[in-house]
């Protein structure tokens, strides 16, 4: 099951949760108990750097060809 990143809207835990493809994010709840949490869309592939970040940037460190990860 995917990993994903969550973060409570209440008092701004940040967490993960795996959860099916399937999954529903409303079922997640904030390890606090708080209900308001949000699912953060973060490829860890994309890294945002202000200005320019694609302009240079095409090596990747640390992946191999055929090992992205797709969803
Ligand atoms: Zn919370």
């Amino acid at each position: 099951m995917p990993l994903y990143d969550f973060t409570c809207a209440q008092c701004g835990a940040r967490f993960e949760k795996r959860l099916p493809f399937s999954g529903n994010s409303d079922d997640v709840i904030c390890p606090q108990g708080h209900r308001a949490v949000r699912r953060i869309y973060a490829p860890p592939q994309v890294v945002f750097k202000g200005n320019g970040w694609y302009s240079t940037d095409h090596r990747k460190p640390g992946s191999s060809p055929g090992a992205e990860t797709r969803e």
